[in-house]
């Protein structure tokens, strides 16, 4: 399994023989160019333009389901996308593992202004390695819950404020989720979500816990 820092909250995931992307925002990182690449499933957390980024294009262009809380899923179907909606709390089967959705806290508007479905994170089981994507959220006691349930070993988490969790309250989450290992997301993208990745580090590591701070430049 190998885990790629598109940029922003976007990940590729590669597989034995699949390849998986999670929120596209692919315009932040002019490196990255999918077209060269095959691209089996897209999941998408929420509706915001910064997660929904270019999986209309991609899906259509790789005919690649996205799968997506129900509400969102219709917005992609209507756009003449392959599109699985799902709800929260149960396993989802693909060839390559399986994913299951769980509420994020956060909004979640469709570019049109609809209703776009609630905000999720996303719980990956992925070559026996669980990823915890946590999409857009504040820190919430769930993320207790989700260590009792599905004890991530790796936690993307937003670290940039103003939107999401901050530094400091990311590195409870780290706690909380029980995660060894913490990829930080969301930050520096915009001028609001600038963030102190010294801080966290120290904040997280001082907790027995490691940081990799993936460079989208480097992809
Ligand atoms: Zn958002």
């Amino acid at each position: 399994m190998d885990l790629k820092y598109i940029g922003h909250s976007a990940f590729e995931i590669k597989t034995n023989n699949k390849t998986i992307l999670v929120d596209p925002f692919v315009s932040v990182n002019p490196k990255y160019n999918w077209h060269d690449y095959e691209i089996n499933d897209i999941f998408v957390t929420h509706a915001h333009a910064d997660h929904l980024g270019a999986a209309i294009e991609i899906s259509k262009e790789k005919n690649a389901p996205v799968t997506a809380v129900v509400e969102l899923a219709q917005y992609f179907e209507k756009q003449g996308c392959r599109a699985n909606g799902i709800n929260f709390g149960a396993w989802l089967k693909y060839e390559w593992g399986n994913a299951l959705f769980y509420p994020a806290f956060h909004t979640s508007s469709l570019p049109d202004g609809g209703y776009g479905g609630m905000a999720a994170s996303i719980i990956f089981d992925i070559e026996n390695v669980r990823i915890f994507h946590a999409g857009d959220t504040c820190l919430t006691g769930e993320m207790k819950t989700i260590k009792e349930l599905y004890a991530p070993e790796i936690a993307l988490l937003p670290i940039g404020g103003h939107y999401t969790m901050d530094v400091e309250h990311a590195a409870v989450a780290a706690k909380w989720l029980g995660a060894k290992t913490v990829i930080p997301m969301h930050y520096n993208t915009f001028p609001n979500i600038q963030a102190d990745l010294e801080k966290f580090t120290r904040l997280v590591c001082s907790d027995n816990r490691n940081v990799a701070v993936l460079n989208p430049n480097e992809i």
